[in-house]
């Protein structure tokens, strides 16, 4: 894309405040994590309820972006670069998008539907391209901010588009159908229940329907609802000729009728009749999902008039779709980004960005695939994605495949190979150590071999955690606070066992004000990681007063004792206005100044230059429990004085703070100038009713190692704790209590879930390994396990086991792997 920026005036709606000249942009970016090219991007800070992008924009300026839509210009960058202002940037965005797509004229398919919108997009995109240059929605953006993105990614080369809409309310599609207008319209599955934010059925399926307004043909599943919204949707919205398309498996007006669906070793066969005539079809999946997806894919391959045997021949190569992507980690200290499913430009520059942001390592390193299917020569296409790796700072650039090697001269520092066997065999000369590894290729390329060899071996078991949810459970904790209150989020302990560098990276995007560790060493490995804000450390030991100071930590200082110890150190290195946290004792009696003790704190701080008390704190005993209401009344009300003593005397201004997870959600009152957010963040609340609108973050997974029946009588485990009285199924899975699962969970206590099924845990847990119940589940080696998750829930477990979910949390032992995904 090259547009003229004073063009868009008009088309936003816009006031220019900036210079004169023309001013072309190539680019548009709502993300300041991952933007590395700026004088050509045009920036749309967008506002959300709980984070502005207005707040990066001084960031972006100095990194050299010069163009901005905004709602207001953020002080002190007036001058310093262009800026168009607009009522709402969300709307900018998408009115931007609505006018860029008028700007071409070939066939776009638009999906939508409750469910297999993804899918049937990625297959849609295998099935046809062998004969398109296919722009389509990258993994599933789908929403009111990814439809626009997807949209804007089209270029002169494209000559079909494949976008998904997904909508959760009513008013919704409207404006994605102005941003797709779709030629071709599927509505994919569109599911039973009710969703949250529709009425009924009737409602989900009408609201959905308007991406269809003006398209002039419409696949899908005929049944009775969807007939009926359908006719009222066609008398409301006339377009003459439009083709309704439909298949069913039991109404025989349907135009495309399926006769038989039988399963036959792990395919399905399809018996479809279509014009009067009988076809047969075979699709490598059994499932009804996939098969209702793959039916969809041929209605649009039967709209195109590809002929049966072209269908049969492609259809029979679909396979599964791998929707995100995932951050592994490596051998060598390396950490490794799989995305060995697909190959083009567009999926590219997406996992690029990804890698930006999950970077553990400084250096950067992509091993990419020719790239397929992209409309542009070969030579244009290399250029391309050689300035797209240049953008992005890559430091080596492994190509593999005959087309890359052909253009290897356009990258720096590129080492290619014909093919992933040459690769395998030149693995070991290659070092692999200490990078950040983004593996890309197309599924021909079979990357996933070196995704094998990258990747660190450990046994089978890992603890998955969704980086998604945590944003979401902090967004929800923040939404409660009032303007201007800080926000310092716990990552003691390794996260809560989640992880710590990984969550604190996310954190540090998300502008949290305070990160809090335990110890000085959980702080120092944050600052080897590269987090830069201020990390408070709760109970630091005398001993570890130089590197906390060498390291710029903060300590909490809680006795007169390690008040003077840290002067001391403080004062022999001249420093000056060191920051320091003042705990109290409200009533916790764990650590802290008493009431008694708080004079001498004064007289000691008083004209103290050394030090500067940066925040008091204290910590409440039991903001979970309203049994205990009037205690934590109590305790705030004694910390208001104490801190107040403190304030007045000292005539200081420090953060003040008091309340954990419970707190923020039992004592709005108490927010003082900042929160210490702990357990919430990873998903877990003391309050059931709280919990609903919090997402689980961490997902313990295992596989099954071994089967086996055993007849009546017999035994399971150490000490024979379970006696089978019918011949009963078991599985071993490799997960026991050295990676944390409690014994007492064990002995038809607890129970793990397989294929969304109970098996219950029998006989002793042992120290690697436990065995289940699996008689009633159709199972087999090889298959997932989930330990805890969605279901079990840690907060079940914990009540069963009589203790707190912050315990099984935090027990998950470090050689379990953890996997970070969003
Ligand atoms: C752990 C901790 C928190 C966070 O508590 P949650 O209940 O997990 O929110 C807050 N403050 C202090 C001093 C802590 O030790």
């Amino acid at each position: 894309m090259s547009i003229n920026l004073k063009n868009l005036i008009s088309v936003l709606e816009a006031k220019w405040i900036g210079a004169e000249a023309a001013i072309f942009i190539d680019h548009i970016s709502i993300d300041s994590r991952s933007l590395q090219n700026g004088s050509q991007t045009l920036f749309f800070a967008l506002t959300g309820v709980n984070n502005d992008a207005h707040l990066y924009i001084s960031e972006l300026i100095d990194k050299g972006v010069q163009n901005f839509v905004v709602q207001y210009i953020p002080e002190n960058c007036e001058g310093k670069a262009n800026f168009m202002v607009v009522k709402n940037t969300l709307n900018a965005l998408q009115h931007f998008a609505a006018y860029y797509r008028h700007l071409f004229d070939f066939p776009i398919i638009g999906l939508t539907g409750s469910n297999g919108k993804t899918i049937v997009k990625e297959w849609l995109n295998f099935l046809l391209s062998p004969d398109y240059n296919i722009i389509r929605s990258p993994k599933s953006y789908n929403s009111q901010v990814g439809v626009p993105l997807s949209v804007i990614a089209i270029n002169e080369k494209h000559n079909l588009g494949i976008f998904e809409a997904g909508i959760s309310t009513v008013n919704e599609m409207d404006k994605l159908e102005k941003i797709i207008k779709p030629t071709i319209g599927v509505l994919t599955n569109i599911g039973t229940a009710h969703d949250e934010g529709f009425l009924n059925l009737v409602q989900k399926i009408d609201e959905k329907l308007l991406l269809f307004k003006d398209c002039p043909v419409i696949i899908y599943q005929k049944n009775e609802t969807v007939d009926s919204c359908m006719s009222q949707f066609a008398a409301e919205y006339m377009l003459h000729p439009r083709k309704l398309f439909s298949w069913s498996f039991r109404d025989q007006t349907a135009d495309v009728f399926i006769l038989k669906k039988e399963k036959r070793n792990d395919k399905t066969r399809i018996e479809y009749q279509y014009k009067n005539e009988i076809f047969d079809l075979e699709i490598p999946f059994q499932d009804s999902a996939s098969i209702e997806n793959a039916i969809s894919c041929l209605l649009v391959l039967l709209h195109f008039e590809y002929d049966s045997a072209t269908i049969q021949n492609r259809m029979q190569m679909l396979y599964p779709v791998e929707m995100r992507l995932e951050v592994k980690n490596g051998i060598n200290n390396c950490s490794i980004i799989d995305d060995s499913y697909s190959s083009d430009f567009q999926s590219l520059k997406i996992a690029l960005d990804f890698l930006e942001s999950q970077k553990k390592n400084a250096s950067k390193t992509v091993i990419l695939s020719d790239i397929f299917q992209s409309g542009f020569s070969n030579e244009e296409l290399y250029s391309k994605v050689a300035q797209l790796i240049s953008d992005n700072k890559i430091n080596r650039v492994i190509g593999i495949g005959s087309t890359i090697s052909s253009f290897a001269d356009k990258f720096s520092n590129c080492i290619t190979f014909q093919n992933t066997a040459e690769f395998i065999a030149h693995f070991e000369s290659l070092n692999f150590a200490n990078e950040t590894i983004l593996i890309k290729g197309a599924r021909s390329f079979q990357f996933e071999e070196i995704v094998t060899l990258l990747e660190e071996k450990t046994h089978e078991t890992i603890l998955e955690i969704n980086l998604d949810s945590i944003s979401h459970n902090l967004n929800f904790f923040k939404s409660k606070l009032a303007n201007d209150v800080k926000i310092m989020v716990m990552v003691k302990a390794f996260g809560y066992g989640n992880g710590g560098l990984e969550i604190a990276k996310l954190l540090e995007h998300h502008k949290v004000d305070y990160l809090g560790v335990a110890f000085a060493d959980e702080g120092i490995s944050l600052k080897n990681g590269g987090i830069k804000l201020p990390i408070m450390v709760l109970n630091p030991e005398s001993t570890s007063f130089p590197s906390i100071i060498q390291y710029q930590l903060e300590p909490e200082i809680y006795s007169v004792k390690g008040l003077n110890a840290f002067l001391k150190i403080a004062r022999e290195k001249n420093l000056k206005d060191f920051p320091i946290h003042i705990k109290l004792d409200t009533g916790m009696h764990r650590l802290g100044f008493e009431e008694n003790t708080l004079t001498e704190l004064i007289e000691t701080l008083k004209g103290n230059t050394t030090v500067k008390v940066q925040s008091v704190l204290s910590h409440l005993a039991t903001s979970d429990d309203m049994n205990h209401y009037d205690f934590v009344i109590s305790q705030i009300k004694l910390f208001e004085k104490l801190s107040s003593k403190l304030i007045s005397e000292l005539n200081i201004n420090p953060i003040r703070h008091i309340l954990n997870t419970s707190g923020i959600s039992n004592f709005p009152e108490a927010q003082f100038n900042m929160v210490r957010l702990g357990i919430g963040l990873y998903g877990v609340s003391n309050d059931p009713a709280e919990q609903k609108y919090l997402e689980n973050v961490g997902t313990l997974k295992s596989i099954i190692s071994q089967v086996r029946t055993i007849p009546a009588g017999d035994s399971v485990g150490y000490g024979r704790r379970f006696m089978a009285e019918k011949p009963t199924k078991i599985a071993t899975i490799p997960i026991g209590y050295a990676d944390g699962i409690s014994r007492l969970w064990g002995n038809e206590v607890g129970y793990v879930v397989i294929k969304n099924q109970k098996a219950s845990i029998v006989g002793s847990v042992c120290m690697d390994m436990l065995m289940v119940n699996v008689t009633e589940i159709d199972c087999k080696e090889g298959d997932s396990v989930i330990i805890f998750g969605e279901s079990p829930t840690v907060t079940e477990i914990a009540n069963a086991l009589k203790t707190i979910p912050y315990e099984i949390l935090t027990s998950i032992s470090q050689r379990v792997k953890r996997v970070f995904f969003r």
